[in-house]
C-alpha cells in the first residue's frame, strides 16, 4: 500500500513528507493506522548519528493508532483495537523470561537496524528501499507494521494523543522510579533534567508520596512544571558561577537532607552526570537514563566509601505491556497526572514541535495526522 511518511534523506536533514510503498501485514505482524506519534529526544538524536548508509529513515517510536489488518500469527490482537506501539523485544531470551526486555538479547536487530531480522525493509520508494522498522514501528507515518510483542492493546475510550509517549518517554522515567528506584515516601529523589522523561520520574515520585523531590534544570519553564508536582526547583545558572558543580551538590544534599536516596540523569551531560553521583546519600542510587556523551568522570573514592550505586536503565526497565496499562490505571486514579505536558501539532508542523521543545518552551509535543 502507498502512505505518506515523514522521511529524513541523509544524516542531519530535516524531515519530508512523501509517500512511500508500505508491505502488507507478514504473519507477524500487526498493521496500525498512526493517529498521533509522540517526538522523543531519540529521534532528533538517531538522525544525526546513524551512518549516511542507513538512509533514507523513518523514524518515530511512540506511535498510537488503530489496528487495520493482522497477520495469520498474531494472538491478542484484532482489527479495530486501538494500540499504543512501543519497543520490540524476542519475548524468548532469558532477559525477556525475566521480564526485563529492555536488555533483549536481540533489542540492537529489533529496534534500530532499519529493517526486519531477514533484511528486508518494509518500505520501499521507486524500488529502492528505505529504512524503517524503528522501534519496530517508524511510526512518523500515516500507517505502520508493528508486532505482537510491542502492540500494546488499550481502552477505546482513551485519548491516543494523550497516551502516545507512555511508550516511551513516559514509561521510561516512572520505570526509573518505580521500577529501579523503589522509593518509599521517606527517601528523597532529584532528577537532573526535568523534560518529559525527567518530570514522568517526578510524576511517579510524587505518586509514591516520595516526601522530597528536587528537580535541576537551566530553563525556568522546567522548573515551573515540576513545582506542580512539588518538586523544589535548582537552576545553576542562578547559582555562583565559581565552582558551580560544588554549589548544585551543596543545594541538593542541602534540600534533601544529606544527599538524595535515589538520582535520574537524563541529560547524558557529563558534567551533570557527575554532579548527580555526587549528589547521592550514603547507598544512594543513581539512574542514568540519557542518551548522549558516552563517558563521564567518577569519583571512585567516593563511589566506594559511601556504597553509591550508579547504573544504566532501558525504557526504566519497563515491560511495555505490563507497564503502559499500570501507568494508564495510576493516571486514571489521578496519581500520574501528566496530561498536560503534552502538546499536539499537525504531522506538518514537527520542525515547529523541534523547536519549541528544544527551547524548552513545551514539554512533549505530540504530532497528529
Ligand atoms: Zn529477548
Ligand atoms: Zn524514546
Amino acid at each position: 500500500m502507498r502512505t505518506t511518511v515523514a522521511v529524513v534523506h541523509a544524516p542531519g536533514q530535516d524531515f519530508a513528507f512523501e509517500e512511500v510503498d508500505l508491505d502488507g501485514p507478514r504473519a507477524d505482524e500487526v498493521l496500525v493506522r498512526i493517529v498521533a506519534t509522540g517526538l522523543c529526544h531519540t529521534d532528533i538524536t538517531m538522525r544525526t548519528m546513524l551512518p549516511a548508509e542507513m538512509f533514507p529513515n523513518v523514524f518515530g517510536h511512540e506511535g498510537a493508532g488503530v489496528v487495520e489488518e493482522v497477520g495469520a500469527d498474531v494472538d491478542g490482537i484484532e482489527v479495530g483495537d486501538h494500540v499504543v506501539l512501543s519497543l520490540r523485544s524476542c519475548r524468548a531470551c532469558p532477559r525477556c523470561e525475566a521480564g526485563l526486555v529492555g536488555y533483549c538479547d536481540s533489542s540492537l536487530f529489533l529496534n534500530y537496524l532499519g529493517m526486519r531480522m531477514d533484511g528486508s525493509t518494509t518500505m520501499s520508494r521507486d524500488g529502492s528501499p528505505v529504512f524503517g522498522s524503528f522501534f519496530g514501528q517508524s511510526s512518523f507515518a500515516q500507517h505502520a507494521l508493528a508486532y505482537a510483542d510491542n502492540c500494546v492493546v488499550v481502552d477505546k475510550s482513551l485519548d491516543l494523543t494523550r497516551i502516545a509517549p507512555y511508550g516511551c518517554g513516559f514509561q521510561t522515567g516512572a520505570g526509573a522510579v518505580l521500577n529501579v528506584l523503589k522509593p518509599g515516601p521517606e527517601d528523597s529523589l532529584v532528577v537532573y533534567g526535568v523534560g518529559a522523561v525527567g518530570l514522568a520520574a517526578i510524576a511517579a515520585a510524587q505518586a509514591e508520596g516520595v516526601a522530597t523531590i528536587v528537580a535541576v534544570d537551566l530553563m525556568p519553564s522546567r522548573l515551573e512544571v515540576a513545582a506542580r508536582y512539588g518538586a523544589v526547583g535548582v537552576d545553576p545558572s542562578r547559582l555562583e558561577p565559581n565552582d558551580l558543580g560544588t554549589q548544585v551538590v551543596e543545594r541538593v544534599k542541602e534540600l534533601t537532607g544529606g544527599g538524595a536516596t535515589g538520582a535520574v540523569d537524563t541529560t547524558a551531560v557529563p558534567e551533570v552526570l557527575r554532579q548527580a553521583a555526587q549528589s547521592l546519600a550514603a547507598r544512594g542510587q543513581l539512574v542514568v537514563l540519557g542518551l548522549g556523551a558516552p563517558e563521564f568522570p567518577v569519583d571512585a573514592i567516593d563511589l566506594m566509601q559511601n556504597g553509591k550505586v550508579i547504573r544504566g536503565s532501558v525504557e526504566g526497565d519497563s515491560d511495555p505491556l505490563e507497564m503502559v496499562p499500570r501507568l494508564i490505571e495510576l493516571n486514571r486514579a489521578g496519581r500520574f497526572d501528566v496530561d498536560d505536558l503534552v502538546v499536539s501539532y499537525p504531522f506538518a508542523e514537527i520542525g515547529a514541535a523541534i523547536e519549541d521543545v528544544t527551547a524548552g518552551r513545551i514539554v512533549k509535543p505530540v504530532l497528529v495526522w
